[in-house]
């Protein structure tokens, strides 16, 4: 049986006056201990973070494939973990988009974080125009099999299945839809990692907010949410934790 896993993301968001809300959110996943709680935020707020969440992980929006080196502004996993980092997220649409960050950058910035002690969020997702063209699930299982890190295990790394056209639209996946998609992408899985593909966490992202979360989490084959704007205060994320719990 595997946990959830609710992992806040807290994008370009968040000052050390945002700070009561991390302390906020590890009261409440305290509280609600049949559930994970994650939290990444900006990099610049990493150490603060950890020290303000006490047992509950706080962790990067991305890291570098490289362990150091001359990458001007670029961030390592090393680093991350010196923060206080114990997770990190690695190809958000937003950075394969803005960032024109390939499944094979992906998937060395995902063995890159685990090389470095530290769990990986790993982000997949279709646009409207994929999804229009029915080509929904051809694009995320394609996007799995050349992004998934080698040595794949449920223990450091989860999926998070974030269709681009349901991220900060307030419009989300049919149910039916959420639960096929979920199930191809376990499918895929366990052509490529066997047995092992039922210990990895797949999660749903794009909108989920206190409304829909019970009914999204309650799909088949999803493990847990990645949660963008509904994550940055506590009165909107805890609901959304107690839904999972
Ligand atoms: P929203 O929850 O704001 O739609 O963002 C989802 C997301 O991109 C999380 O990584």
């Amino acid at each position: 049986m595997r946990r959830k896993l609710v992992a806040g993301n807290w994008k370009m968001f968040g000052l050390k006056a945002d700070l009561p809300e991390v302390s906020a959110i590890a009261a409440a996943a305290a509280a609600n201990p049949g559930v994970d709680v994650a939290l990444c935020v900006p990099f610049t707020l990493i150490s603060a973070a950890a020290k303000a969440a006490g047992a509950m992980p706080v962790g990067a929006q991305d890291v570098h494939a490289s362990p150091n080196g001359a990458h001007t502004g670029c961030v390592a996993a090393p680093m991350l973990v010196e923060a206080g980092a114990r997770l990190a997220i690695v190809g958000h649409s937003e950075r394969r988009a803005a960032q024109h960050e390939t499944d094979a950058e992906v998937k060395a910035k995902a063995e890159a974080a685990h090389g470095a002690g530290l769990q990986a969020i790993l982000c997949i997702g279709e646009t409207l125009e994929e999804r229009d063209a029915g080509r929904a699930e051809a694009v995320v299982t394609a996007q799995v099999a050349a992004s998934l890190p080698d040595g794949a295990a449920g223990s450091w790394l989860a999926l998070a299945y974030e269709p681009v056209w349901a991220i900060g639209t307030g419009r989300t996946p049919t149910e039916a839809d959420v639960a096929a998609m979920h199930g191809a992408i376990r499918a895929k899985l366990r052509a490529l990692i066997g047995a092992e593909a039922d210990a990895v966490r797949i999660l749903y992202g794009g909108s989920v907010n206190a409304g829909n979360a019970a009914s999204l989490l309650a799909c088949a084959d999803v493990d847990g949410a990645l949660v963008g704007g509904a994550s940055l205060t506590a009165a909107k994320f805890v609901p959304i934790i107690e839904a999972a719990a």
